[in-house]
């Protein structure tokens, strides 16, 4: 590339395999300077890993003046903060400047589109004998890298629940939180409670006007009729609990004549049926869903707790699902292309970054069509499946476990904010993102961690309606190794 439009300069930029190989490299190129002298003044700021050198190529060949990438990966804002520190104490940062630097990189993540602010690399600018000048290097990425983030700037999702017993949510009230999650860019709602809600059709008119992804959660059995009608109204999926009370394979089988592929079941694992999984996961790719999402360690239904699976169940589980997943990427077609409207990383709540939503035909062959996916209550699960090594396990960032009050929030059908139902919290607030901004407990729970002195603490964020201490958790190796 030219830089900076200087067209008689070519910019060069190599990538050093160690610092040390930069110096002879740059000898063996033609560059002219003094490199005992280049390697003094750098020392300071010695990097570890691959460096890269942006060396500019002129008429007469290396041009003396080199820039030095340095500091090129993520990195906690506290190491950030001293590294800019030390620029500033070098007189190569401005006081002002610097102050930029620490708020942009605190900025939170934005939900949708998602994007999480970072600095990719610093530049050190070096001409005869010192460094002259260091430029920070500005990005967005699409991808969470740490614990550090405790939310998203906006829900990413909110929740519904329309009817509860005798009460149900005024069609006014959810009209009005709709437009809001218009105005504030949420681009995804889930229905709970719809059986028998009667304005259902125009809460779905408002979400297709908005632009917002409508997930409708079945609890009983439906008529081919109700369903046409929900889809016709603007709703993009459908989420079942495998419970058999629940119709779900009956609805299921109606989506599927309907030619509507946009369902995702939901299967929750517990002590006493835990080793049907591979059964289920053979029952669900038959059914044509979309997705098979596993979930446990969670409140199974509001007061309703089942044994949690113990340490060999989950290991065994982690096992099932890892082979399955990776056979699946080998075999399957579509399996990890993200679909249109839907950010790389953008949490779900399955593990796998791939999100729902076309209403391609129905397959049947499970190994090419379905998503196999854990749900992020689950997070003990993803925290074994990701490996005992922390450095490589995938499972972090806000979506590592609950989003109970960091991705989503649920209204109520007395039209009270909830982080969860399950967490049996209610606070009254007019806006969404007043409650999401403002709220104690959602500050509250933010602040969760995983349990102090399990190995897969940050790789983990357990359900804490479930589990309220680390002797809750089978996975906490209180007696025996990690899994
Ligand atoms: S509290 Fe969190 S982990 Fe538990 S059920 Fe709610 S969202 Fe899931």
């Amino acid at each position: 590339m030219t830089s900076r439009g200087e067209l008689d300069i070519m910019r060069l930029v190599i990538s050093f395999p160690s610092w040390e190989s930069i110096f002879p490299g740059l000898t063996a190129i033609g560059w002219q300077g003094d490199t005992a002298e280049l390697a003094s003044a750098l020392e300071p700021w010695k990097e570890s890993q691959r460096i890269a050198v942006n060396i500019d190529l002129g008429a007469d060949g290396v041009l003396p003046k080199i820039g030095i990438e340095v500091f090129s990966r993520w990195r906690h804002p506290l190491i950030v903060d001293k590294f800019i520190m030390r620029l500033e104490d070098a007189g190569l940062c401005l006081p002002e400047k610097g102050e930029a630097l620490r708020r942009w990189i605190r900025f939170r993540p934005d939900a949708d589109p998602f994007r999480q602010t970072l600095i990719n690399y610093f530049k050190l600018n070096y001409k005869d004998g010192k460094i002259t000048e260091a430029k920070a290097y500005l990005g967005q990425t699409p991808y969470i890298n740490h614990n550090y983030f405790d939310a998203y700037e906006f829900p990413g999702r909110v929740d519904f629940y329309l009817r509860d017993g005798e009460r149900a949510l005024s069609a006014d009230s959810a009209l009005r939180l709709l437009a809001q999650c218009g105005e504030n860019r949420l681009r995804r709602a889930r229905f709970m409670g719809v059986e028998g809600y009667e304005e259902f059709d125009r809460l779905l008119g408002v979400c297709r006007e908005n632009s917002i992804r409508a997930e409708v959660a079945l609890a009983e059995p439906v008529s081919r009729e109700a369903l046409e009608k929900m889809i016709a109204a603007g709703a993009d999926s459908f989420l079942m609990d495998m419970e058999e009370e629940t119709g779900w394979a009956a609805n299921a089988e109606t989506l599927r004549a309907l030619g509507f592929a946009g369902f995702r079941l939901r299967w929750f694992m517990h002590r006493g049926n835990a080793q049907d999984l591979p059964r289920v996961i053979r029952r669900a790719g038959e059914t044509g869903a979309q997705e098979l999402i596993i979930t446990g360690m969670k409140p199974c239904s509001a007061g309703l707790r089942r044994e949690t699976p113990d340490r060999g169940q989950i290991i065994a589980a982690a096992e099932i699902i890892n082979v399955w997943q990776k056979e699946n990427l080998r075999n399957g077609e579509a399996i990890n292309e993200p679909q249109d409207g839907d950010a790389a990383n953008e949490p779900q709540d399955g593990v796998s970054a791939v999100a729902p939503g076309t209403n391609e035909p129905a397959g049947t062959d499970a190994k090419s069509r379905m998503e196999l996916t854990v749900e992020s209550c689950f997070s003990p699960l993803r925290a074994v499946m990701g490996g005992a090594d922390e450095k490589r396990n995938g499972n972090r960032g806000i979506g590592r476990g609950c989003e109970a009050g960091s991705y989503f929030v649920a209204v109520l059908a007395d039209g009270s904010f909830t982080p969860c139902p399950y967490l049996d919290a209610r606070e009254t607030y007019g806006f969404i993102s007043e409650y999401w901004e403002h709220s104690p407990l959602l500050k509250k729970i933010r602040k969760q961690n995983g349990h102090e002195g399990c190995p897969y603490a940050r790789r983990c964020l357990p359900c804490f309606a479930v589990i309220r201490e680390a002797c809750d958790c089978p996975v906490h190796p209180l007696d025996g190794d990690r899994p």
